[in-house]
C-alpha cells in the first residue's frame, strides 16, 4: 500500500474513515488529534514514516499497545503516530530457548502462544498492554521474582533510528543500545520493530490465588503485606490492590510456581490478617495465566486515570497511612482508583542497578496509586489528588517507574533512572543526537 505521500502501510489521515478508532487509546485522557496514523506492516513502513516525518517536520510518536499512562506519549496533536500493532509475528525457538516477537504484540498474546508450547513469557496485570512499550520501561509483574523483569530477558532488538536506518542491538553489537532499551523507556531512541527474548520452560501446573478483605481492614493488610511479601518464597508473586473507600475492597492476586499445599504454607502469614476470603487453585500453567490475565479490551475502556509510582525500601511507617487513607477517601467511588503494590526481590534484585537501564533493583516493593474519572470536568481535581498524594508520600518512597509516569514530577530523569540517567543521555546522544524522538519526559541527548 503506497499513498501519494510516500507513506506505506495502512495510512489513516485526519478525516479518513477509521480515524476515530485509530485515535482511541486505553486511557481516554491520552487520546489526541494526530495528523496521521501509520499502521506499519513491516519494518520498511516504519522507516518510510520516519523519513516522511522528518521531511515534513512532523513530530513522531511510536505506538504499540496504546496503554500509555500519561499524555503526549503515544499520540500528539498534529503528529504522526507510527503504530506497530499490526506487526505481530512470534517465533519460538525451543532448542535455543529464545522467542523473537514483533513489537506490535500484546503481552497476553505472547503469554498464550508460549504457554501452549510449554514456555513462560513474563506478564503484568493486563493482557492488552503492548510488548512494544512495556519492555523498554522494564516490565513488572507477578512472575518477576522468578524470571526477572521483561527487559531482563531481552537479548536483542531491531530498531529504526531517526534517519530511517535499521539498527540491530545485542550483547555483541550496539550493546549500549541494548543496555538502554532494558529500562530506558519507550519513545526515546527510535522505533523498535522486533525483540528477541530468552525464555524459560513453564511448569506443568502452578498455584494461583485471589484473596479479598473488607476495605476497612486495608491498613492491617498493607502493613503485614509489606513485611511478608518481599521476604516470602521467590516463587511467589503477589499484587495487592486497595480500592477507593466508596465501594472498594482490598484484594490480592498472584501466583506460586509450586503446589497448593506449599502455597498455603507461604500464604499463611497474610491469610492470618483480618477476615480474608481466599480462592486458591492449582491449575495447568496455561489456565493459571488466564486466571491472572482477565480480558482488558482497549476500545471499550472508559476511565481516565492519573497514576504516580515509586519504590519502597522499607515498610511504610504509621504516618504514611494518613495520606494513603485520605487519597482513598477522596478517590471517586465506582472507578478503578486505588493503591497497588507488587513484591520485589528474587531475580529482579539479583542484577546490579547499573547492569541495565532499569535502576530500582534493591527495593522491597513497588507501589503505584491512581485516581480515575469519566467526566472530563473531573480531570483537574483527580490529577491534583494523585500529585498531592505523591508529595505527602515522598518521604517513604524513592524513584518512579517510567512505565507508570507522572508528568507532575519535575527534573524527572534521575527520578526514573537514578544513577543510570547520565549514561542514558550519552546513549541518546549516540543514537538520536537531534532528539527526534521526544516526549514530555524523554531523555535529552548529553551535550
Ligand atoms: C491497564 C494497564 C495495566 C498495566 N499493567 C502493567 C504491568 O502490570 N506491568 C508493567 O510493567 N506495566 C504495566 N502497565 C504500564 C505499561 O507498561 C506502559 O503503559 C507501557 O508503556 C505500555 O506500552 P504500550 O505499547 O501498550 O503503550 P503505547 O501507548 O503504545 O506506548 C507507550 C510508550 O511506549 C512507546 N512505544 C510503544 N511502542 C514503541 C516502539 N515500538 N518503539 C519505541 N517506543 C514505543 C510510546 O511512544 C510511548 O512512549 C500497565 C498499563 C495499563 C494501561
Amino acid at each position: 500500500m503506497k499513498s501519494k505521500t510516500g507513506l506505506t502501510g495502512r495510512v489513516i489521515f485526519k478525516g479518513d474513515p477509521g480515524y476515530n478508532a485509530a485515535r482511541k487509546n486505553w486511557d481516554p485522557h491520552t487520546d489526541r488529534f494526530p495528523k496521521v496514523f501509520v499502521f506499519a506492516q513491516r519494518t520498511q513502513d516504519v522507516a518510510n514514516a520516519i523519513k516522511w516525518a522528518r521531511k515534513n517536520n512532523v513530530p513522531i510518536r511510536p505506538r504499540s499497545g496504546r496503554h500509555a499512562l500519561e499524555t503526549n506519549l503515544s499520540q500528539v496533536n498534529g503528529g504522526i503516530v507510527i503504530d506497530v500493532s499490526e506487526m505481530k509475528k512470534i517465533t519460538l525457538n525451543k532448542k535455543c530457548r529464545t522467542a523473537v516477537v514483533e513489537s506490535g504484540n500484546q503481552v497476553g498474546r505472547i503469554v498464550d502462544t508460549l504457554a501452549r508450547q510449554g514456555f513462560i513469557a513474563p506478564f503484568g496485570d493486563s493482557p492488552s498492554v503492548g510488548i512494544g512499550g512495556i519492555t523498554t520501561g522494564g516490565g513488572i509483574g507477578p512472575l518477576q521474582r522468578t524470571t526477572g523483569l521483561i527487559c531482563d530477558n531481552l537479548i536483542a532488538v531491531e530498531m529504526v533510528d531517526a534517519k530511517g536506518r535499521v539498527i540491530r542491538a545485542s550483547k555483541k553489537r550496539n550493546s549500549d543500545l541494548l543496555w538502554a532499551t532494558r529500562g530506558g523507556g519507550g519513545g526515546n531512541f527510535g522505533v523498535y520493530t522486533k525483540y528477541k527474548f530468552k525464555v524459560l520452560r513453564a511448569p506443568a501446573k502452578a498455584t494461583v490465588f485471589s484473596v479479598t478483605w473488607p476495605w476497612n481492614q486495608f491498613e492491617a493488610v498493607v502493613k503485614k503485606w509489606q513485611r511478608w511479601a518481599p521476604g516470602t518464597s521467590t516463587k511467589l508473586g503477589s499484587e495487592l490492590t486497595v480500592g477507593p473507600k466508596k465501594g472498594g475492597n482490598v484484594s490480592m492476586l498472584g501466583l506460586f510456581l509450586g503446589s497448593k499445599t506449599e502455597a498455603l504454607r507461604f500464604l499463611k502469614p497474610i491469610l492470618s490478617v483480618g477476615t480474608p476470603t481466599p480462592t486458591i487453585k492449582y491449575l495447568p500453567y496455561l489456565e493459571a495465566t488466564k486466571f491472572l490475565l482477565a480480558p482488558d479490551p482497549v476500545l471499550t475502556q472508559k476511565y481516565s486515570n492519573q497514576f504516580s509510582s515509586g519504590f519502597g525500601y522499607h515498610p511504610f511507617p504509621d504516618k504514611a497511612f494518613k495520606p494513603m487513607r485520605k487519597f482513598l477517601e477522596k478517590a471517586e467511588g465506582g472507578t478503578p482508583a486505588g493503591f497497588y503494590f507488587l513484591n520485589w526481590g528474587g531475580a529482579v534484585s539479583k542484577l546490579a542497578p547499573r547492569a541495565t537501564a532499569f535502576y530500582w533493583r534493591n527495593a522491597k516493593f513497588y507501589v503505584e496509586w491512581n485516581s480515575s474519572w469519566v467526566k472530563p470536568s473531573h480531570a483537574a481535581r483527580n490529577i491534583a489528588l494523585t500529585r498531592n498524594t505523591r508529595k505527602k508520600l515522598q518521604p517513604y518512597i524513592v524513584g518512579s517507574y517510567i512505565n507508570v509516569p507522572d508528568q507532575g514530577i519535575k527534573c524527572s530523569g534521575p527520578v526514573y533512572y537514578g544513577k543510570n540517567y547520565p549514561r542514558l543521555r550519552r546513549v541518546k546522544a549516540k543514537y538520536d543526537p537531534q532528539n527526534v524522538f521526544n516526549n514530555p519526559q524523554s531523555i535529552p541527548p548529553a551535550k
